[in-house]
């Protein structure tokens, strides 16, 4: 009542003349209360719809209330809490299938009421310690919500459904608003939360697993920014959340401690009674897979993983998704373990729900605006790491080679990473990246005049790279975007070499590995687990030893082959794909082989190559020009990716995570040795700063229009912006090479052996942006660059506003106006130069006169 009494009179407050109503409404509410509680609970649920299973629910036929009904024995008793997005809209910020989080929560009475607890499980004490006594200070536990016993019988007690669900007190639905206030600004806001509208849209019982999807309405007057297509009416945003508690297992699942050489998904803790500095007690996620025969070298599991692949997968895929899901249990038999994963196919008729927790299921979804093309979420217990079920979502639309990145190239420069930013811990992007791979292989191909059994090729390879890496997820596996390192730029591409494995992992977003002009196509996508997988699995998998010392050192002997190169790993939270983050340019997406900047050399005069053909490819009798808009879109977008691998080693350096005295160990940070630094540079400065970069796209500009569709003009007049679309990938280079924390990285690595200085840099810059053309005509993209990258120059210097850059850079940018101020100096070339010239010279007076 207390609740009832709160809610109501805030509507009061606001609806002042109402205030009588509301207050005879709650003595209404207040007699009905008092009649219901005369009935005894069976009477009271004989005229409900049961759900029966890990948790009953209740729910009236008439006004759909319901009551959630606990036997006394699961009080007290820990469940897990998963959160998922059944349909959402991504410029709410949630999709379809989208893991929202997980707890350990425990139902508690409390008198009348029940408490639903949340415990933070982040620390951990020593039981041998004195000082774990103290365990309990400092660390509270959280009442996510507090609700009335409704009824209760014979070791039943009934809450209700609405007071644990229709709020967001359990789990916060709504974006929390981002620190950028350019972001927030652009950002769909639905507003808040109506409780009269939100309703339970869906009970599933299961006898693990309750799930309850609670349809959440947001209401907003007056949005600012447009929900998208997928809101119907931006006042009005409608979420679907479910929430599912899931029984904890019981069992004597032995967790396995992470390592920092290592990508597992992990539940991390933290020893407070611990005297290391890193005190990290953290666990990896793993499934309970123990061998029938305990000891054995090669056994069987007791409990195989089992996959299912959901009966609307397109009939003639299911072969390369069964075959991809399997190709993991040859890591399995390498730590002993066969047969550890099973396929099955959902039989048309199947009675049971890919929900049903027992079941994990590859998935499809097609959403208008699909955010990523598959990912694989697990469950995870919160103490133990156990793996207890998954589901793989993935999207059709990946599959139909269509254009799904935002943004046209032309248009204007998009974003790079066009729907991979983001958090990315528990979400994959990899269809989308694949998506972009597999639209260039196609464009490629075209140009080629490709064969069919070369197009299946690709197709299937990015079909089973995708669901290798995204088993590897629910396997527990993070990102490896280290991992294309494995071969050469050169052996890459032979298919006698590789033999189907491009990388040390499946688990990278590498760049489709087609063949350069002139060279027979060799694998475009690994389509087996690889040397790193293998291991990785190893340690996460393979059968512990009693004696924790013994086990200790057997796991520690594992870990000491991390420095072995086929075993390179770096995650997410250390590539290069922003730019000014990180050091290592090993740890990229869209990057090929251990010479990524001579790979991307080969991809450049391909892209020129394929330019050349795209007309004659692409412009067919009765027909627009949308492929070749397309195509162009596709090679530009190649040509910026590969751009930005290439220019992330300028300032790079390499990282080794080995620890002290294991094999292959190497001081952790290493700069990138100068020759690597200058090859790209000259890379850069011959295929992206260069005076003829997009000569060869040039007969296309006259031919890129998009198939018009109504009225939608997609909010820009018809004339391509060719200008910014060069500029705004160069400009992306800029963004990275004159970084601040580039440029003081720079200078800080020659403090322990880099001799590409930041001096060095800037003046390799600045030759590669003037020298080429200085005696002549300067075309009209160079001198776009050439004004970006002086008034650079000027911000860099601080001759005008407070720079943001270090004494060194400020001093060099300095030196390098006026070595461009010497340079325009003379005024040579056709007027357009001439005007160009005496802009700049001006230009830099200006602001040395300022200064
Ligand atoms: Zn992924």
């Amino acid at each position: 009542m207390f609740v009832n009494l709160t809610r109501k009179s805030l509507l009061a407050l606001f609806l002042s003349s109402m205030v009588f109503v509301a207050i005879a409404e709650d003595a209404k509410d207040e007699k009905k209360e008092d009649e219901k509680e005369k009935e005894t609970l069976t009477e009271v649920l004989d005229k409900k719809d049961a759900f029966k299973g890990f948790v009953d629910i209740y729910r009236d036929k008439e006004d759909g209330s319901g009551l959630v009904v606990f036997d006394e024995s699961q009080l007290n008793k820990p469940f897990l809490y998963f959160v998922s997005t059944v349909d959402g809209a991504v410029a709410a910020g949630t999709f379809r299938g989208q893991f929202r989080g997980s707890r350990l929560i425990e139902f508690r009475r409390n008198y009348d009421r029940i408490e639903v607890v949340s415990k933070t499980p982040r620390f951990y004490f020593d039981p041998e310690k004195a000082i774990s006594r103290a365990a309990e200070a400092n660390i509270s536990e959280a009442i996510l919500l507090s609700t009335k016993i409704e009824h209760e019988e014979d070791g039943k007690i009934a809450i209700s459904l609405g007071e644990l669900f229709a709020n967001e007190d359990l789990h916060k639905v709504s974006q929390t608003p981002s620190d950028d206030p350019k972001v927030e600004k652009r950002r769909f806001k639905p507003g808040k939360l109506s409780e009269d509208k939100t309703s339970i849209s869906e009970i599933k019982n299961f006898p693990e697993n309750t799930h309850v999807v609670v349809r959440y309405v947001y209401e907003n007057s007056d949005p600012k920014v447009d929900g998208g297509n997928e809101v119907s009416d931006s006042r009005y945003t409608t979420l679907q959340i479910q929430h599912a508690f899931i029984k904890a297992p019981e069992n004597d699942f032995q967790p396995r401690r992470d390592d920092p050489r290592i990508g597992y998904f992990s539940q991390q803790f933290d020893d407070l009674t611990s005297d290391q500095t890193a005190n990290y007690r953290d666990v990896i996620n793993r499934w309970d897979l123990q061998k029938k025969n305990p000891g054995a070298e090669l056994s069987d599991p007791v409990q195989p993983i089992v996959w299912w692949i959901e009966n609307t997968t397109p009939v003639e895929w299911r072969d390369t998704i069964k075959n991809a899901t399997l190709a993991w249990n040859t890591s399995f038999e390498k730590a002993g373990i066969s047969n550890a994963i099973e396929v099955k196919i959902q039989a048309d008729d199947a009675d049971w729900s890919s929900d049903d927790v027992r079941y994990n299921v590859l998935r499809w979804t097609s959403s208008p605006r699909p955010p990523f093309g598959g990912y694989g979420p697990s469950i995870a217990h919160p103490l133990t790491g156990q793996i207890i079920g998954s589901d793989i979502m993935l999207e059709y639309s990946f599959m139909k080679g269509r254009w799904i990145a935002g943004e046209m190239f032309t248009d204007g420069y998009a974003s790079l990473n066009d729907g991979l930013q983001g958090d990315e811990r528990m979400n994959c992007s990899l269809g989308h990246a694949l998506n972009l791979g597999m639209m260039f292989g196609q464009y490629a191909g075209m140009a080629d005049g490709m064969g069919k059994i070369e197009e299946e090729k690709l197709l299937r390879q990015s079909m089973a790279y995708l669901i290798l890496h995204e088993v590897g997820h629910t396997l527990g596996l993070n990102h490896n975007m280290m991992a294309s390192q494995l071969h050469g730029h050169d052996e890459a591409h032979d298919a006698s070499v590789t033999q189907g494995i491009l990388a040390g992992s499946v688990m990278d977003y590498p760049s489709v590995n087609y063949a350069p002009v002139g060279r027979e196509q060799g694998d475009f996508y690994t389509e087996k687990p690889g040397p790193y997988d293998d291991w990785a699995i190893l340690y996460g998998y393979s059968e512990a030893l009693a004696d924790p010392t013994a086990e200790e050192k057997r796991l520690s002997t594992i870990l000491s082959r991390s420095a072995e190169p086929q075993l390179a790993f770096g995650n997410d939270a250390d590539d290069m794909r922003a730019v000014g983050r990180h050091v290592d340019p090993r740890i990229n997406i869209f990057d090929m082989s251990g010479e990524a900047v001579d790979y991307a050399q080969d991809r450049f005069e391909l892209i020129k190559h394929m330019a050349g053909k795209l007309k004659e490819k692409t412009l067919v009798d009765g027909r627009s020009h949308n492929d070749l808009t397309v195509g162009v879109n596709v090679l530009f977008g190649e040509f910026a990716r590969q751009a930005s691998v290439v220019s992330r080693y300028i300032g790079g350096v390499y990282v080794n995570r080995a620890f002290v005295g294991q094999a292959g160990y190497t001081q952790p940070l290493t700069p990138v040795p100068e020759a690597e630094q200058q090859n790209a540079m000259d890379t850069l400065s011959a295929f992206v700063f260069a005076p003829d970069a997009i000569d060869e796209m040039a007969p296309l500009f006259a031919y890129i229009q998009r198939q018009r569709r109504g009225f939608s003009g997609w909010g820009r007049d018809e004339s391509p912006r060719l200008h910014d679309m060069l500029l705004g990938a160069q400009k992306n280079v800029l963004d990275h090479v004159m970084h601040p924390n580039v440029l003081i990285r720079l200078t800080d690595t020659t403090l322990y052996g880099n001799t590409f200085t930041a001096e060095k840099m800037l003046a390799n810059l600045t030759d590669s942006m003037f020298k080429a053309d200085i005696k002549g005509d300067v075309n009209s993209y160079r001198r776009n660059l050439q004004v970006e990258y002086v008034e650079r120059l000027i911000a860099m210097s601080g001759l005008e506003d407070k720079s943001k850059y270090d004494n060194f850079a400020q001093a060099s940018s300095m030196y390098q106006l006026g070595r461009v101020a010497d340079m325009v100096n003379k005024s040579r070339g056709d007027q357009a130069t001439k005007i160009h010239k005496a802009f700049l010279k001006d230009r830099i007076e200006r602001a040395f006169y300022k200064g």
